[in-house]
């Protein structure tokens, strides 16, 4: 199936969730375009799409070069160094992958430079899993109250990527344990988070019925990836 094609069957499934789950929140598909070429992303572009995320900074770049005529909106998913802060708020509209404190003082302070500030989510280790990044359940409160004393970062929510499941209900379970962690995190900090970013290409269906507000969905729109050299 062509990339084109893809998209308009997850616009459908989306919908399709919608209802079945009676959920009414807007959800937007974030296309996850690591290790795809240009080309692609401008299939997908004349297919309507218009947020593309990108984990690898180093290719990324040529990307948002190579494509910086079109009014894209670039998401960072991956993983963050520090030396990478500059470049990243520079470059991108999102970062979904806060997962510390030193990070998020690096971003605001290269994103002062920019006319308007980075929206980010901050990476929640859902799964308790030693060798995952994000902030575990206990870090968080601190860790968004601080993040919201940075003028140039505008917290928006949480993302998380749970251990891989094939089971439904266990989907499930793990995206309404982070959409209860966001809810209660609002009120603590009297401050609205308008985005729950979970769900890719094989759960995403499960996130949208627990409340998800952005989709990162790589496979099902661009085909299978080739593993990375
Ligand atoms: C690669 C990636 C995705 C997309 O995964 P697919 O299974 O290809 O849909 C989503 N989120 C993050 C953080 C990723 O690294």
């Amino acid at each position: 199936m062509s990339i084109t094609e893809n998209i308009k069957q997850i616009h459908k499934k989306i919908i399709d969730a919608k209802q079945r789950f009676a959920r009414h929140q807007d959800v937007s598909l974030l296309a996850v375009s690591k290790t795809r070429l240009a080309d692609e992303l401008m299939e997908a572009y004349k297919a309507g799409q218009r947020a593309f995320a990108e984990s690898y900074l180093q290719e990324a770049l040529v990307k948002i070069e190579a494509l910086h005529s079109y009014p894209i909106e670039w998401h960072f998913i991956g993983p963050i160094q520090a030396n990478k802060c500059k470049l990243i708020a520079a470059n991108f509209d999102w970062v979904h992958s806060l997962a510390r404190i030193k990070v998020a003082a690096r971003l605001d302070h290269y994103r002062a430079m920019m006319p308007s500030p980075l929206n980010v989510c901050l990476q929640v280790n859902i799964s308790q899993e030693s060798t995952k990044d994000g902030f575990l359940v206990d870090e968080l409160e601190i860790a968004a109250k601080q993040v919201l004393s940075l003028k140039h970062l505008k917290l928006r929510g949480l993302m998380a990527i749970p251990a891989p499941s094939h089971d439904f209900e266990q989907q499930r379970r793990v995206f309404r344990k982070l959409a209860r962690l966001r809810d209660d995190l609002q009120v603590t900090l009297a401050h609205p988070l308008d985005c729950l970013s979970m769900g890719m290409s094989e759960d995403y269906l499960a996130a949208i019925a627990e409340g998800a507000t952005i989709v990162r969905i790589g496979t099902a729109v661009f085909g299978q990836r080739k593993p990375k050299e």
